[in-house]
């Protein structure tokens, strides 16, 4: 089978032909549909977050059909596959409700071969079945940006003025599950990023602007989905008596040091590490109610580099989704 592999950060994945991987353990074997994009596989792909054992094929947001069935699904059925790919069910985290932050986890697209291939193997104890509503290429994006962005959104609290920074995948997922709870959503973007505004705008944001810019009142929470560390303390400045900042990303530059006022008052910075299947059953079932609309550039798997340029460039708006050439979607 075609993938597209990272032998060693720092360096552009490289199309390769691959036996197609045998399913162990229980696995199902999957025929790769779509596999979306995140900034996480940047990460990867600059050695800012690890790869423990190269070669490794990345993806982590799989829609993929199952070709050879296993535990709850059949052959043919249509799953997702995040980037939780497998737990030891057994550490204090796990059997405490927190499998997010199992000290043996194993994730897709970086300790097990993900997406960016014609097939992957999984757990299906961690697979997804895709709501109906969603194509193929529409319902990927869900898998990480709507997941732990949904799993962002849950522990920034209740609060009505929501910022977003960083207004890429899973912020246009997020804005429209804020709106549809009442919230008011403020979006902030790369100053001068114009036409990034405007997409906010269309999908509900009350306001948009550039994060150098204070919005036109104190916010109750925000999310961070940008990789920049000086954000953390311009959330901050500009959140009232109580608020949250959540930092939603995997990595991030150094967060400047700032005065404690800015943290006085109960203010509260935290991260959102990987997701719980929890997050996963609840967000799959409230994106269709909502209904969140993805928007998504579709790239084939031999320009999976392309497409990762492209996210580091901001030259798409939404999503972007990868191909292997023959999927249906
Ligand atoms: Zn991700
Ligand atoms: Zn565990």
């Amino acid at each position: 089978m075609r993938a597209m592999v990272l032998e060693a950060p720092g360096r552009p994945l490289v199309a390769t032909d691959l036996p197609r991987p045998e399913p162990e353990d229980g696995q199902v074997l999957l025929r790769v549909r779509a596999c979306g994009v995140c900034r996480t596989d940047l990460h990867l792909l600059d050695g800012e977050v690890d790869v423990p054992h190269p070669p490794r094929v990345l993806g982590h947001q799989i829609v993929g059909e199952v070709v050879e069935g296993a535990g709850r699904f059949d052959p043919g059925a249509r799953v997702g596959v995040p980037w939780l790919g497998w737990t030891d069910g057994t550490c204090r985290f796990c059997t405490s409700g927190r499998e997010n932050l199992c000290v043996h986890a194993r994730f897709t697209g970086r300790d097990i071969d993900g997406g960016f291939a014609e097939y992957a193997a999984a757990d299906p104890r961690f697979c997804f079945p895709i709501p109906d509503d969603y194509p193929d290429l529409q319902a990927a994006p869900l898998l990480c940006a709507g997941l732990i962005g949904y799993r962002a959104l849950r522990l920034a609290g209740d609060g009505e003025r929501l910022g977003l920074y960083g207004f890429g995948a899973a912020a246009h997922i997020i804005c429209q599950v804020a709106v549809s709870q009442g919230r008011r959503v403020f979006a902030f973007t790369s100053p001068g990023d114009e036409p990034t505004q405007a997409f906010a705008r269309e999908l509900g944001a009350e306001w948009a602007g550039d994060s150098t810019v204070d919005p036109p009142e104190p916010l109750d929470a925000s999310l961070i989905f940008a990789p920049v560390g000086p954000l953390v303390t311009t959330a901050l400045g500009v959140t009232d008596r109580g608020g949250v900042v959540v930092c939603a990303g995997i990595h991030m530059s150094d967060i400047p040091s700032f005065p404690y006022e800015l943290l006085w008052e109960e203010r509260v910075v935290r991260s959102v590490a990987n997701l719980t299947r929890e997050d996963g059953r609840e967000f799959l079932a409230v994106a269709p109610r909502v209904p969140v609309h993805t928007e998504v550039t579709m790239y084939p798997l031999e320009r999976a580099n392309d497409a990762l340029e492209d996210l580091r460039a901001g030259r798409f708006r939404g999503a972007a989704v990868i191909v292997p050439p023959g999927s249906a979607a």
